[in-house]
């Protein structure tokens, strides 16, 4: 292992890096034996080289398909355009052959030939309805991809940049259900799904996301090619990735949209009984208080019966699948079946969840986007996915996951719970239920599994200043004080602005944008403004401006060398006490004795303190301070977890020390 290592860092331009060697023996053991291993690996470790050396070698020399899924497009490019290549390449001579590999996405993320040919069908037109504007931009967008399908060699979405929505991209492309099948396609033979499915199914490493990783485990077919190893980078993200797959939702855009597609192909009568199932499902989701629904109140369950009949009604009288040469009418049928499947599969699983509410959680909301209030829509989702994960992927083959974020207070512990791997402290845990009705299996198939932190390059208490607003008091309800701004100037002013600002809401954030703008000089940069890439990169060319934001900032900013020298974090990012999902999964712990409020939200908050806090350093001449703007980091009982979870800096309390640090680093 050690030269085959050597031999692939060489060949990317790399140098050895404490940590990496160990991770790729470590690897390769886990693939040797079959035990599930969880790899923490600091930034700059050289973690990919790690896992994809040994996987290689697997792949090769034993003929197999090796699965390496990511959450993020930036690190599944770095694979694809960067590594793999070099990496093939360099061991080509050691492995008696050059390695292949291939990248693989859900059939959404491919452009499809024969909907760019026909069109699309009625969309669940709920997007337009408050927003004139959104209609226009439509036009715009799909003019844009029309152009590009002329230029795309692989149709990969993700090519496309900038980005368009999902509601033109869904005018381009068509879920699995809505897919011909290759055989009945007129395109079939150039259809750029198929030719990604067919090349991955030659290749000895295929790359993937977690939403493909997740839709695999959750069908009842295979999507993936046959493989007995799996490699999960950004493996802090797998939980809420396989959440959101699992995740469905209903809205009277979606069944009126059903109608619409049902159009000729059926009677009147049957399809008006849909259209009434629309008007209700409208009348009482605005009837309904948003939030959580821990009992299903009769409207609702009056509703979601008519719903679930009526479409249960179009599709028996739509008919099984006739092989039929007209391609037109087997899109339409296809078209309104996939839809009407979909709405009456959610409206069962909405009508069962109340009866298992270990298994799955119902909530209304009315989301706001770009300010214009949306419809209101019903959603259900898993209270957890530790026994799919079990069953479906720790069951069915090795699985390595890895992060630079995986033990949380010092421990594996809480996200070995999450992914339903036994906990030592906890081995008796049962494992939560999911959407699938999967029972976790029986205690004598626990799986094992090893947990190894190969540390990080990076020296944190040379390098780093952790800094806690000891200060200040707990941070309110009623927005930033005023002594929270002032102790932002002081900083901001000190780092000579460089200043990265995680904010726990996008008020948070526009608000200490607003009023810094006045009292600053360096110029502020807040998310929302712009593409979030456009101003990352902006906030990197220039080192006097500072970028505020949100969620997406915690974990997506990659930005190495003095632009960056200071990390503000306004408060502990514990999810919102309504956030219906989290919520359930506090009180479904404390009803078996535990503690939710640390098995959930502290554990939630400390992931996202790590990831923010793993912003600072991002290479080995960095240096800088991580700002926590919340005395509860110190004051409160779960403190001392919450600072174990982040990574080993100096820590001050002392606000004249810190700004003395930041000023002479600004030098
Ligand atoms: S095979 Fe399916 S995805 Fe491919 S072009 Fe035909 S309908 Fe579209």
């Amino acid at each position: 292992m050690k030269e085959l290592l050597a031999t692939a860092v060489e060949s990317v331009g790399g140098t050895e890096r404490p940590g990496q060697l160990t991770m790729a023996e470590a690897v390769q053991k886990a693939i040797r034996t079959g035990s599930h291993l969880a790899v923490q690996a600091g930034t700059g470790t050289g973690k990919s080289l790690a896992y994809l050396v040994p996987a290689v070698r697997h792949a090769v020399e034993k003929g197999k398909c090796v699965v390496v899924s990511t959450a993020t497009i930036a690190l599944q490019r770095q694979l694809v355009d960067r590594d793999l290549p070099r990496l093939a390449k360099s061991l080509k001579g050691a492995l008696g052959r050059e390695p292949t590999f291939a990248i693989l996405k859900g059939r959404r993320n491919y452009l499809c030939l024969h909907r760019l040919d026909t069109g699309a069908p009625d969309e669940p037109d709920d997007d337009m309805l408050f927003d004139p504007f959104a209609v226009s931009a439509l036009g715009r967008n799909v003019k844009r991809l029309f152009e590009w399908s002329s230029e795309t060699e692989t149709g990969d979405r993700d090519e496309l940049n900038p980005g368009v929505p999902d509601q033109a991209w869904r005018q381009v492309s068509v879920t699995a259900k809505e897919c011909l099948g290759k055989d009945k396609c007129p395109f079939g033979t150039d259809c750029y799904a198929e030719l990604a499915r067919a090349e991955a199914g030659r290749a000895d490493i295929v790359v993937t996301n977690h939403a493909l990783l997740a839709i695999d485990a959750l069908q009842g077919y295979q999507v993936l090619p046959e493989h007995d190893v799996v490699i999960i980078d950004e493996a802090h993200e797998l939980v809420d990735r396989v959440t959101s797959v699992a995740t469905s939702e209903l809205t009277g855009g979606m069944v009126s949209a059903a109608v619409k597609r049902c159009g000729r192909q059926l009677a009147e009568d049957i399809v008006d009984r849909l259209e009434e199932a629309a008007e209700g499902i409208r009348e009482i989701f605005d009837d309904l208080p948003q939030g959580r629904l821990d009992q299903l109140p009769r409207p609702l369950e009056a509703v979601l019966k008519v719903t679930r009949d009526a479409a249960h009604t179009c599709i028996t009288a739509l008919g099984p699948d006739r092989s039929t040469k007209d391609v037109d009418s087997t899109t339409a049928r296809r078209q309104a079946l996939a839809l009407l499947e979909e709405i009456h599969d959610t409206s069962v699983r909405m009508l069962e969840a109340f009866d298992h509410q270990d298994r799955d959680v119902v909530w209304l909301s009315a989301d706001v986007i770009n300010g214009n209030p949306r419809p209101p829509v019903l959603r259900v989702a898993p209270l957890g996915v530790a026994g799919l994960l079990r069953e479906r992927l720790f069951a069915e083959c090795t699985t390595i996951l890895t992060s630079a974020t995986l033990t949380l207070g010092g421990s594996f512990d809480a996200l070995a719970r999450q992914w339903g791997l036994p906990v030592e402290a906890a081995p008796a845990q049962k494992a939560a239920g999911t959407a699938t009705d999967i029972a976790p299996p029986a205690d004598d198939d626990v799986p094992s599994w090893d947990g190894i932190d190969v540390g990080s390059p990076f020296s944190h208490e040379k390098s780093g200043i952790l800094y806690v607003a000891r200060h200040l008091p707990p941070p309110g309800r009623d927005g930033l004080t005023p002594a929270f701004l002032d102790e932002l100037e002081g900083l901001i002013n000190a780092a000579g602005g460089r200043t990265l600002g995680l904010f726990s809401s996008m008020r948070a954030a526009k608000q200490a944008t607003e009023a810094l703008r006045d009292r600053i000089e360096h110029p502020i940069l807040c998310q929302g403004e712009d593409s979030t890439s456009l101003l990352v990169s902006k906030f990197a060319e220039d080192e006097a401006t500072c970028l505020f934001g949100t969620l997406s900032l915690w974990q997506g900013v990659d930005v190495p060398g003095p632009s960056l020298q200071l990390v503000v974090v306004d408060r502990i990012p514990f999810p919102r006490p309504d956030d219906p999902l989290a919520s359930a999964r506090q009180r479904a712990i404390e009803s078996r004795g535990g503690n939710g409020f640390l098995t959930v939200a502290a554990t939630h908050a400390a992931l996202l303190l790590a990831q923010g806090a793993g912003r600072l350093l991002r290479s080995n001449d960095d240096r800088g301070v991580v700002a926590i703007l919340d005395s509860r980091l110190v004051t409160a009982r779960y403190g001392g977890f919450l600072r174990a979870s982040l990574p080993p800096f100096w820590t001050t309390y002392d606000p004249g020390v810190v700004r003395g640090a930041l000023a002479r680093l600004n030098k």
